[in-house]
Parts: structure tokens; C-alpha cells; sequence
């Protein structure tokens, strides 16, 4: 299966057509899922060609799948990378590059906010292996600059964090970390590659939680890593002993996600840019994180990013929580009380302290704009009648 770049395509047809050709002994158009765990050569001398790289095969499948293959090259073409690795999760992505650069020491830099698991990683494992970290304000670039040491290695943002949607300004982090003889890596998940390409903008790695957009079906999990080849190379080695890769049938199913992508993230965002504007025109609605809104302190950021496209996942806050929060929650009845985001169904979880993240699906906006608006009507029943007790 040859699989060729296609360069001169726009976007959406790389996202369908990259890395893929029919397969050559059946025609099969449709990629085929291999799942075999290992490769039979025919003979002592292919084998001495194959490792001296005079052919190519494949050997086992915790080393390189044929459909695995098919998503990397794909994913790597939509980037506009040298070359792309697949891993099991987004979380075997982020502990692979924190590994390769991490494992023997040194300092990392990393958002104050981030996806909690991500999190646990700087605050946790790293120290555990000798690692030094700083979390800070990733906005605060001079705050960053200060906090670069002699041995820092790696910045690590993410494009738009988790829950908060803060923006990272991430052409001015990739100057600082390249004057530092540091990498940036970048987690792109909120975002996916339709709407923002962080190597465009000097990231030396991005990843994503392929779980989400790339996927788009809510019924698997991978990662994926995307930068120049020798990085990537040595970010699989690693992952390959770790034994972390992505299963062949996870890469059929995101390969077909991918296909949809740009359609769908059109979708996701228009209709969250619609809630987002709903809601903030709430009474009872205390603040809106959602970086599209004119008055939310991200506008100018993602504006300057990629022209304003602030993603499908916005969160937010109620007057009078706990008690508006759960009469919003539980008057909700299309969306899925659920975590995770990138999928056709909405999602929405409320957090302890407060706030409520909602990951915007593909639905109808006007079905979700009642929804919210009964929820919206459950809160502000209960707002008005503490008030009137008061
Ligand atoms: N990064 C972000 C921003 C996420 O939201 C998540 C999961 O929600 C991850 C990474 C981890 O990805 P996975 O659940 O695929 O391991």
C-alpha cells in the first residue's frame, strides 16, 4: 500500500484522501484493518534486505501495523509534518514525550492549567524521576521566560487549555523555548487540526487526544504525535519498548473520523459559538469561558491564532451553585451528562467547584438551544425563589 502525501490538495481532501490508496492485490478502496500480531517473511535472505533496509516489510505489530502506518501518514500529511507516530491514548502521547525528554533529569516548563491527568504527570511522576517542573500562567510570557533555567528541555501547552479555555500565545512560546535550546510540544486537542496547525507556528511536537475531534465517534481512544521525523522517530522507539502504540482496529476507526473532520468541526463550532452567546445572555449565568465571545479576556488571542476559531467546548458558571447548578443539570434532557468532548452527542459535566463544562455536539443548534434554555429556566427558578427568601 503505497499511501502518498498529497501537498498540493487543500485541507478537507487531504483529511479523506492522504496516506490511503486502494489496497494493490484486491482493490479494496476502504482501508483494510490488519490485525495480525506478525509478519511472515518468505526467506533467511528477504529478512538480512528488510533490516538492511534495502526493503521494506513488516515484522510485528507493536513495532509498525500496516493500517497504523496508513493513520500516521495521514495525520502527518494534515499537520504538515515530516512524520507521525499513533499511540493508545492521548495520556500514552503526553507520557511519551515527558519520558523521551524527561526520564534522566533536567526542568520543564508546563500551563497551570491543563487536563488533570496531563497535571499529574508534571506534579507527580516527573518529580518522581528526578525531574524538576514549574507550572505557571503560560500567558504570562515573561513570567515564562523567567522561570527558563539552564536545563529547562521542554514548554508543554495546551493550545487552549482544560476547563478554562485560556488561549496559549504559542509563536511567541516557541521563540522563547528555541532561544532556550528548549522544544515546545503542544496539545492541540481542544482545537484539532482544522482550525489550528501549531507546527505552522514553530511547536517543535503537537499532540492530540485523537479520542476526541479526530475521532469523532465517542467509541475509542488514541494519540497522536506529529513533528520532524528524527523526533518522532525517537518518540517511537520509546513508545514501541513501552509498548503503547495504537491497535489497528482504533487507527481504521480514526482514520474514518478523519474523513469528516473539517465538516464536523465546522459544526461544533458554530453551534458552540451559539450556546456560548445564549448563555452569556443569561441572568443566571455568572461567566462564560468561551474565548469566540467578544468579551472574554481570550478574544484577542485566538483572534491573532487563527482568525478567531475558538473550538466546540466552552464552560461556565452559575449564580447560586450548588443548587442553580444541579436544577440546570437535571432539567437537561438531550444532553449527556458525560465527560470527554469531540463527538456528535453534546456532553456536559459539572465540576464540584462549580464549574460546568459543555462540549458541543453536532446536533441541531435549535434542539440544543432549548435544551439549554429549559436547564437556563430550571436555574433561574431557583435563583428567583432564594432570592425571595432572603
Ligand atoms: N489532553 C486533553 C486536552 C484532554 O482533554 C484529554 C482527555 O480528556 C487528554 C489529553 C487525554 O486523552 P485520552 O483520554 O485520549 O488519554
Amino acid at each position: 500500500m503505497s499511501g502518498e502525501r498529497t501537498p498540493r490538495y487543500h485541507f478537507t481532501t487531504r483529511t479523506i484522501h492522504a496516506g490511503e490508496a486502494p489496497e494493490p492485490m484486491t482493490g479494496a478502496r476502504g482501508v483494510p484493518i490488519y490485525q495480525s500480531a506478525t509478519y511472515a517473511f518468505t526467506s533467511y535472505d528477504q529478512i538480512r534486505s528488510w533490516e538492511d533496509g534495502e526493503i521494506e516489510h513488516f515484522q510485528y505489530t507493536r513495532e509498525a501495523n500496516p493500517t497504523v502506518a496508513i493513520l500516521e501518514r495521514k495525520i502527518a500529511d494534515i499537520e504538515g509534518a515530516e512524520a507521525s507516530v499513533a499511540t493508545g491514548t492521548g495520556m500514552a502521547a503526553i507520557s511519551a514525550i515527558l519520558l523521551h525528554f524527561l526520564s534522566d533529569g533536567g526542568h520543564a516548563i508546563a500551563g497551570d492549567q491543563l487536563y488533570g491527568h496531563s497535571g499529574d504527570l508534571f506534579d507527580v511522576d516527573l518529580p518522581g524521576l528526578g525531574a524538576q517542573v514549574t507550572r505557571l500562567d503560560l500567558r504570562d510570557l515573561a513570567a515564562v521566560e523567567a522561570a527558563i533555567q539552564p536545563n529547562t528541555k521542554l514548554i508543554f501547552a495546551e493550545t487552549v487549555s482544560n476547563p478554562y479555555l485560556r488561549v496559549a500565545d504559542i509563536p511567541a512560546l516557541a521563540e522563547l523555548a528555541h532561544r532556550n535550546d528548549a522544544v515546545l510540544a503542544v496539545d492541540n486537542t481542544f482545537l484539532s487540526p482544522v482550525l489550528y496547525r501549531p507546527l505552522e507556528d514553530g511547536a517543535d511536537l503537537v499532540m492530540h487526544s485523537a479520542t476526541k475531534y479526530l475521532s469523532g465517534s465517542g467509541q475509542t481512544l488514541g494519540g497522536v504525535i506529529s513533528g520532524r521525523r528524527e523526533l518522532v522517530q525517537a518518540l517511537r522507539e520509546r513508545i514501541v519498548k513501552i509498548g503503547s502504540g495504537m491497535a489497528p482496529f482504533t487507527a481504521w476507526l480514526i482514520i474514518g473520523g478523519c474523513k469528516t473532520l473539517s465538516l464536523r468541526v465546522e459544526r461544533h463550532l458554530s453551534n458552540a459559538q451559539r450556546l456560548a452567546e445564549l448563555l452569556a445572555s443569561s441572568p443566571v449565568v455568572e461567566q462564560v469561558n468561551y474565548p469566540g465571545l467578544a468579551q472574554n479576556s481570550e478574544f484577542g488571542t485566538i483572534q491573532r491564532l487563527n482568525g478567531g476559531n475558538a473550538g466546540g467546548l466552552l464552560s461556565f458558571t452559575l449564580k447560586n451553585d450548588p443548587d442553580t447548578t444541579r436544577a440546570f443539570i437535571d432539567a437537561l434532557q438531550l444532553c449527556t451528562i458525560a465527560v470527554s468532548l469531540g463527538e456528535a452527542t453534546t456532553l456536559i459535566w459539572p465540576y464540584r467547584e462549580g464549574l460546568i463544562r459543555l462540549a458541543v455536539g453536532l446536533e441541531d443548534p435549535e434542539d440544543l438551544i432549548a435544551d439549554l434554555s429549559g436547564g437556563l429556566a430550571a436555574a433561574t427558578a431557583v435563583l428567583e425563589s432564594k432570592l425571595a427568601s432572603v
